[in-house]
Parts: C-alpha cells; sequence; structure tokens
C-alpha cells in the first residue's frame, strides 16, 4: 500500500458491527488490516459497531472477540461505539452549526412512494437517492415540528456542504485519486430516527479519533466514502488512504452475508479447523470451500 505516513506510525483497523457472527470474509478481511500494521511495525485496532441497536447483540461482541483470537490476531485497542455517544452527538452539533445538515420527518414509505411517483428519481451506488423532500422546509416548519416531537432523522445537505468544502478527493489503494461524488449517496443520513448515532458519521469521527491512517475494508462501502471524505473536510478530520479489498463470494458466486450458512467462523471452528491454518492460507490466497474474490 502506497504509504505516505513513516511505516511506525500505521495504524489499521476492524470494524465489525456485532448483528450477526463474523464469517469467513470478515476473517479475511481483518487479517489483511492486521498483518498492514504488523508488518509496518504499527498499530492494529478493534472497533465494534454497534449503534445499530435493534440489531447489535451483546453475544455477537464476544464472537467477534473468540473468532479474531482464533485466527491469531490480537489488537492493540478496542473502541466500543455505544460507549461514545455523546461524541458523535457533538460532531452532529457541529454540522448543524455549519448549516450543513436538515432534519427530514420523511419515514420509509413517504420516500418510495416520492420516489416511485417521480419519472426522473435520481439514483446513486445504492438505489435510489433521498428526493429532497425536507430539505426546502423552511427553518419556521422545521423548529415546530421539532417542538410539537415530530419523529425526525437528520441528513447531509451535500450540496451545500460541497459549497462550502470546495472540491474534494480521496485516495484510494487501487482506484487511486478518487473525485466526491455527491450523487453517490446523495444527502445521507448523519443521525437516524431510531439510532443514536449513524454509522457514516460515527466512522468518520472515530477513524479520526483513533488516529487510523489506512483503513481496509470491503468494496461494498466504497461509495459511502464520497460522504466519510465530505464529513472529513467539513469536521476538520484528517482523510485516511483507503483499501476497498474485493468481497469473498460462495462458491454459486453469491456474496456472504451474516446468515450465509456453513462460512461463519464459529462454524468452521465448530467442524474442526484450525484458525491459524485457515488465517495462513487466507494470506497465501488459497481459499478454502469453494470460496472465492468476487472479481477474480
Ligand atoms: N461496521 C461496518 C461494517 O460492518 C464497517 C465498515 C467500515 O469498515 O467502515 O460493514
Amino acid at each position: 500500500m502506497n504509504q505516505t505516513v513513516a511505516p511506525r506510525h500505521l495504524v489499521t483497523r476492524f470494524a465489525p458491527s456485532p448483528t450477526g457472527r463474523l464469517h469467513i470474509g470478515h476473517g479475511w478481511s481483518a487479517l489483511q488490516a492486521f498483518d498492514l500494521a504488523r508488518e509496518a511495525g504499527g498499530r492494529f485496532l478493534l472497533r465494534i459497531e454497534d449503534t445499530d441497536v435493534t440489531r447489535c447483540r451483546p453475544e455477537f461482541v464476544e464472537g467477534i472477540y473468540e473468532d479474531l483470537h482464533w485466527l491469531g490476531l490480537e489488537w492493540d485497542e478496542v473502541v466500543i461505539q455505544s460507549q461514545r455517544l455523546a461524541v458523535y452527538n457533538a460532531a452532529l452539533e457541529q454540522l448543524k452549526r455549519l448549516g450543513v445538515a436538515y432534519p427530514c420527518f420523511c419515514t420509509r414509505g413517504d420516500i418510495a412512494r416520492e420516489v416511485a411517483a417521480s419519472l426522473h428519481a435520481p439514483h446513486g451506488a445504492d438505489g435510489p437517492l433521498y428526493p429532497g423532500t425536507c430539505r426546502s422546509l423552511s427553518a419556521d416548519a422545521r423548529a415546530s415540528r421539532i417542538a410539537a416531537g415530530d419523529p425526525h432523522s437528520w441528513r447531509l445537505d451535500m450540496a451545500t456542504a460541497l459549497a462550502r468544502t470546495g472540491p474534494l478527493t480521496w485516495r484510494d489503494e487501487r482506484a487511486g485519486t478518487v473525485p466526491v461524488d455527491p450523487g453517490a449517496l446523495g444527502d445521507l443520513i448523519v443521525k437516524g430516527r431510531d439510532r443514536p448515532a449513524s454509522y457514516h458519521l460515527a466512522v468518520v469521527v472515530d477513524d479520526a479519533e483513533q488516529g487510523v491512517t489506512h483503513v481496509v475494508r470491503g468494496e461494498d462501502v466504497f461509495a459511502s466514502t464520497h460522504a466519510h471524505r465530505t464529513l472529513q473536510a467539513l469536521l476538520g478530520l484528517p482523510s485516511p488512504l483507503y483499501r476497498h479489498h474485493p468481497l469473498i463470494v460462495d462458491a454459486r458466486g453469491k456474496r456472504l452475508a451474516k446468515r450465509s450458512l456453513g462460512l461463519s467462523l464459529a462454524e468452521l471452528r465448530e467442524g474442526g479447523m484450525d484458525g491459524r491454518t485457515l488465517a495462513d492460507d487466507l494470506r497465501a490466497g488459497r481459499f478454502p470451500l469453494g470460496i472465492g474474490l468476487a472479481d477474480a
């Protein structure tokens, strides 16, 4: 990886969400981050991203520790996001003060109806973008709906944000210098209505606070980096170097999910597999059980 920091200051992290047991793809991702740090004499950190309170469970946090130990991975520090909600809230307040966040009262159903009714609904990397309904609400309307206790999320006003920051780029090991595309995620959520913090805001705040210099993660979140880079610029945070690695697919070419049967690290362990041998096989590009890289 093209290093822009002295190797011994290199810091990577693995940041799973405890919404199920880790699968072999998570293991491979964690190994890459671990090896990158260890080979440089740097630090490898663990972060438990448990802000999705309805889906995260404590036993899955224990499972993460157990699975990583089994693969032979040790971490220098662990951060638990649910213990840091005040920090994310402070970042949200900063966005509000900058005038780049607005409350959104739309339900998923409202958004789906609006998108269906529009002939030219803009689409981003993950499907239709938020149509911007609440962006144009007046300050009075916003204030009175909030005062009335109307449930709402907070969204980033991408156009206003980029007008403020000017054009931005981020650095990716494989894609090179990537210009921020405001249409990748559109006006993304920076505080969900049912979540104490959003993934996008928390990940940006924590990568900076933990001093992460190299973010190693799956290609499935590549598009999110457009949003992350924008948030970094707004909050005055450094931007790490990114490695978005290909995802692992099963024997039928299907992306692994936490519910994929037979490919969780726990199941492999219970089936008698040795964790360190598996780690060495993955390092050498030997993928067991018919799995492989998505774009190999
Ligand atoms: N918690 C996120 C996930 O499990 C992490 C993504 C990232 O590494 O930024 O997908």
